[in-house]
């Protein structure tokens, strides 16, 4: 028997990348840091734990003021969710009744949280380098990126995105900054020239945060205000008490931060070199991930090679992609393991 709405009945669930703990496995389909938390948000979780009795802080001040300095921006510009992903649904809920842009390629919620609240989308094609070219996202809808595009890894210039910011002063332009601090580039510094830009980031990734669910939005307060009226609205504890102790924890440990976050920016620059000698073409990533397509070999037999010595990793049997994989930024050591078997795969 079936109770669920008709609206919903066609709707096409994200499918997330396998999260498997218990086989020893190499993990590279998530994009996951894989150093782990730093020790004070370790301690942090323990002495949180002990007041679960209580509900959360619904401000969740605790975060968004160190945030806030960490940013160099004033608290009410910070609004806080439970991964971005919730506060990347209360956008599609709250802020697209013209409609929505986004590309072709991308990451793959955009389209779900589109379906889900029966948004116009249109799916703006990536241009033949992959890349994005904002002067193709004429109208009047909202416009959502990701700044590095996931899961090409390419990233436009804060300037670029702030030129056509300034030429369609009507439009919300959403910048998906998740992978941002692992590239050099970042809207926030230039929000303050361009109040209809809005940058949503994440504790996921260079923060070691990705299970307990934190997310973050940057923008003018008007805008902060009126998320924060779709999260009262929704579940004022969404951020709930743990996670506020570690991510004020990591924001107290930012050398920490700092130095896994080089770590895996060398480790990609590593990678990449290394793909390319295996006649991979690789895209010049700003994730924490790397994009690559073998000269000769179809992406889903390595795919299924990978998978088959226990490392994992991403391929989306999508047009124009499907002969790419997309591979996690793991330590040093799994990347060189990675490399060992594709070696064994592409020259038998
Ligand atoms: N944006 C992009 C581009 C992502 O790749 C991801 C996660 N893979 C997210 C947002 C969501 O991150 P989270 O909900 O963990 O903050």
């Amino acid at each position: 028997m079936r109770f669920l709405d008709q609206q919903f009945k066609h709707l096409v669930p994200y499918v997330p990348g396998e999260q498997n703990a218990t086989e020893k496995i190499i993990k590279l389909n998530t994009n996951e840091n894989p150093y782990d938390p730093p020790q004070a948000v370790i301690e942090a979780a323990k002495d949180a734990a002990q007041t679960l009795s209580r509900y959360s802080d619904p401000t969740c001040k605790e975060v968004i003021v160190p945030l806030a300095k960490h940013l160099k921006v004033a608290p009410e510009n910070i609004f806080l969710g439970n991964g971005s992903d919730e506060i990347l649904s209360f956008l599609f809920q709250g802020f697209m009744e013209k409609g929505v842009q986004f590309p072709d390629i991308t990451y793959g919620f955009y389209r779900v949280y589109s379906d889900l609240f029966h948004l116009t989308a249109t799916e703006i094609p990536l241009r033949d380098d992959l890349s994005i070219e904002l002067a193709d996202y004429q109208g009047t809808e909202t416009v959502v990126i990701a700044n590095p595009n996931a899961p090409t890894g390419i990233a436009l210039h804060p300037e670029v995105i702030g030129a056509f910011a300034s030429q369609h002063p009507e439009r919300l332009i959403i910048v998906d900054e998740a992978y941002s601090d692992f590239s050099d580039v970042s809207m926030v510094p230039y929000l303050s020239k361009h109040p209809n830009v809005l940058v949503v980031g994440t504790f996921s990734k260079s923060r070691h945060l990705a299970g307990g669910r934190l997310g973050y939005a940057v923008g003018a307060s008007e805008i902060i205000n009126d998320l924060n009226t779709l999260k009262f609205s929704h579940n004022p504890y969404s951020v709930n008490a743990m996670t506020l102790a570690c991510g004020a924890a990591s924001l107290a440990s930012q050398d920490y931060v700092d130095e896994s976050t080089q770590k895996i920016i060398d480790t990609r620059t590593w990678t990449i070199q290394a793909l390319r000698e295996l006649a991979f073409d690789v895209t010049d990533s700003q994730g924490n991930f790397v994009f690559a397509q073998h000269a000769t070999i179809a992406g889903e037999k390595l795919f299924l090679a990978l998978k088959e010595k226990h490392i994992l990793v991403r391929w989306f049997n999508q047009p124009r992609i499907a002969n790419y994989l997309r591979i996690s930024i793991g330590t040093q050591s799994e990347m060189e393991q990675l490399i060992q078997v594709l070696k064994e795969e592409v020259q038998p």
